[in-house]
């Protein structure tokens, strides 16, 4: 599946989960007859039938084409919309409100549509017309490697990844904050969660990686920042996984280095809160934590 090339402001909202100005959009106010479809991989999304007036500065649809949205509970309680084909950030979901009698209302960020006339979708029923998109096939890694910050600003710059969230991993408590997680008494690891696309790179070469960009043979620290929460893990979704991470390992230890990093089955992603996400890049900063250094 390849993806339509966003924009610093299309990222922002799509990947970064943000929220663009209400009546800033192209669509809040655009009654076209028509499809609209996810910006970045062109999924049909939304018809504009379904379209209403909300007032609220954002694209509101009160029906979905079915099986285009995924649902689901974001950290303030929300009920987060996403394409359910690439999992691109959409906006919102909203039940009870009573604008019309279907009595749901999809608050939908504009940038994050495209819009295809009718008159053009007739055209694409020819047989001429390109498939729809396969459905995705993204699949996930969990890697810690201290401060979350630049684990993920390495690995979000890899070609091949479509998104890189921060959150916290392989502790006993639910929801943790991250004044909690840095209190060491959690058990979480700053953890980065990586979305990459299997056609473009692989969970080895992202893995290896990891190991690079990052230093796998200090103990609970991570350079300045001292703590478990900082400790090296790998927290592997399957067999395949866990068996690449074990080779790497066998290998780095086999040229000499004292490898300490956790190999774990990963559990629940408590996302980080906001300020977290992309924080090098919404800072502009660089890393103070991490650089790339060849083991391999
Ligand atoms: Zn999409």
């Amino acid at each position: 599946m390849t993806y339509n090339k966003l924009t610093p402001d299309e990222e922002r909202v799509i990947i970064d989960k943000g929220t663009e100005m209400p009546f800033s959009g192209k669509y809040y106010n655009y009654n076209a007859d028509g499809t609209y479809t996810c910006k970045r991989c062109g999924a049909p999304l939304y018809r504009s039938s379904d379209k209403f007036d909300a007032g609220c500065g954002w694209p509101s649809f009160d029906d979905e084409i079915p099986g285009a949205i995924k649902r689901t509970l974001d950290p303030n309680g929300y009920t987060e919309i996403s394409c359910a084909n690439c999992g691109a950030h959409l906006g919102h979901v909203f039940e009870g409100e009573g604008f019309t009698p279907k009595n749901v209302r999809y608050c939908v960020n504009s940038i994050s549509l495209n819009f295809t006339p009718a008159s053009e979708t007739k055209k694409a029923d020819s047989p001429k017309a390109t498939p729809a998109p396969e459905k995705s096939q993204l699949e996930k890694a969990y890697f810690a490697g201290g401060c979350f910050w630049g684990t993920e600003y390495m690995l979000e710059k890899e070609p091949g990844v479509v998104s890189v969230r921060v959150g916290y991993m392989g502790g006993h408590t639910s929801n943790p904050t991250y004044k909690q997680v840095c209190t060491d008494t959690t058990g979480h690891a700053e953890t980065a969660e990586v979305v990459f696309d299997p056609t473009k790179t692989n969970y080895e070469k992202l893995a290896r990686l990891f190991f690079e960009i990052h230093d796998p043979t200090q103990l609970n620290r991570q350079g300045p920042d001292v703590g478990d929460q900082y400790r090296s893990a790998v927290f592997y979704v399957d067999d395949n996984q866990k068996q690449i991470t074990e080779k790497l390992i066998g290998i780095l230890k086999d040229k000499g280095y004292k490898v300490v990093t956790e190999v774990a089955k990963a559990g629940t992603f408590w996302p980080a809160e906001d300020y977290h996400q992309s924080y090098y890049d919404r800072t502009g900063g660089q890393p103070y934590c991490h650089v790339y250094q060849k083991r391999f």
